[in-house]
């Protein structure tokens, strides 16, 4: 499916394709601290399909929990976290695109959780956590 989306401030933007049942949850410890939350959800796109207007921090984070570097990428406006790929110059083979800066987030659903040794020790009762419609 057709994927588009935009940072909280629309400095930058992103299109590309992706499979929808590819939707991952990732507990690990690189996420929470990136994202300040728990997990980070994110989704594969391929680099023929990807396509971001406006210019984007990178960070190359050298140690990640993987042992893979990788490349961060965030708005260097409203710091929204946008994706990760691979280091290097130009088109990369594939972006972890996410979920969270996407139209279609509502249809991407997570199919897995990776990394679920570092998940914190709540998210399994999250649904039994009292729950507000709005902040108050
Ligand atoms: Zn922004
Ligand atoms: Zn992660």
């Amino acid at each position: 499916m057709k994927i588009d989306g935009a940072c909280s401030c629309g400095n930058i933007r992103i299109e590309g394709e992706a499979d929808p049942n590819t939707v991952s949850v990732c507990h690990c410890t690189d996420c929470q601290t990136a994202s300040g939350s728990a997990f980070r959800v994110s989704v594969p796109v391929k680099g023929d399909a990807f396509k971001v207007s406006g210019k984007p921090t990178i960070y190359i984070k050298t140690t990640a929990e993987s042992g893979n570097p990788r490349a961060q990428a965030f708005c260097p406006i409203c710091g929204a976290s946008l994706y990760s790929t691979t280091p290097g110059e130009g088109q990369q083979a594939m972006y972890i695109v996410r979920v969270g800066m996407l139209n279609q987030r509502d249809q991407l659903m997570p199919g897995r959780q990776i990394w679920w040794r570092s998940a914190r020790n709540w998210v399994s009762g999250l649904e039994g956590i009292r729950k507000l419609e709005k902040q108050v």
